[in-house]
């Protein structure tokens, strides 16, 4: 059972991926919301900035720390590779759970939103779509696996059972990334 935090953001977006995967999911708003059968997250794009508020006052961001440091597997894109990133260039970090540095909205504003092409890992001809996307500047552990660059630029990461993602696989008809996550 996928918990797709849905407090601000493309949740629903990520919920319609997974039932066409048939993957059971359910969206998180409060801590009630963590059955014990919830054994996977995704965070969505969207504004980190209100996504970090509404985390702290509803009282959610010990128990998601919590479950990831502990190795509970997490798909984080683009709003939510920046929830997830150990440290951020031109902002405070938030869970700093994965060993990466980011930057945000990186791409500057007439780049604000534009699409590629490109391998993600083991994945071919992935069609990603970025939306004053975040890049990733710098890794911080050998342990993380880089698997794709564009532009020079790092777009999407492995470390652990942690996926942090650049651009948005939700908004797209490939679900390969999903599957990619569902097999963590
Ligand atoms: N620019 C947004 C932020 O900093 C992320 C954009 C997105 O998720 N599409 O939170």
């Amino acid at each position: 059972m996928t918990g797709i935090l849905a407090v601000q953001g493309a949740f629903l977006e990520h919920g319609k991926c997974l039932e066409k995967l048939g993957a059971d999911y359910r969206y998180i708003r409060k801590r009630d919301d963590f059955s014990e059968n919830i054994d996977r997250l995704i965070f969505p794009g969207g504004e980190s900035t209100t996504q970090r508020k509404l985390i702290k006052e509803l009282g959610l961001f010990d128990i998601l720390k919590e479950k990831i440091s502990a190795g509970m597997p997490v798909l984080g894109t683009c709003a939510g590779l920046i929830l997830l990133a150990e440290k951020i260039s031109n902002d405070n970090p938030f869970l700093s759970t994965l060993p990466v540095t980011v930057c945000r909205n990186a791409y500057g504003r007439q780049l604000g939103s534009f699409s590629a092409t490109g391998n993600i890992g083991n994945i071919s001809d992935y069609p990603m779509r970025f939306i004053r996307a975040p890049y990733i500047e710098k890794i911080l552990s050998d342990s993380v696996e880089i698997l794709n660059i564009t532009d020079e630029k790092i777009t999407a990461v492995r470390y652990k059972n942690q996926l942090g993602i650049s651009f948005h696989p939700e908004l797209t008809d490939d679900l390969r990334i999903h599957q990619l996550f569902l097999s963590l």
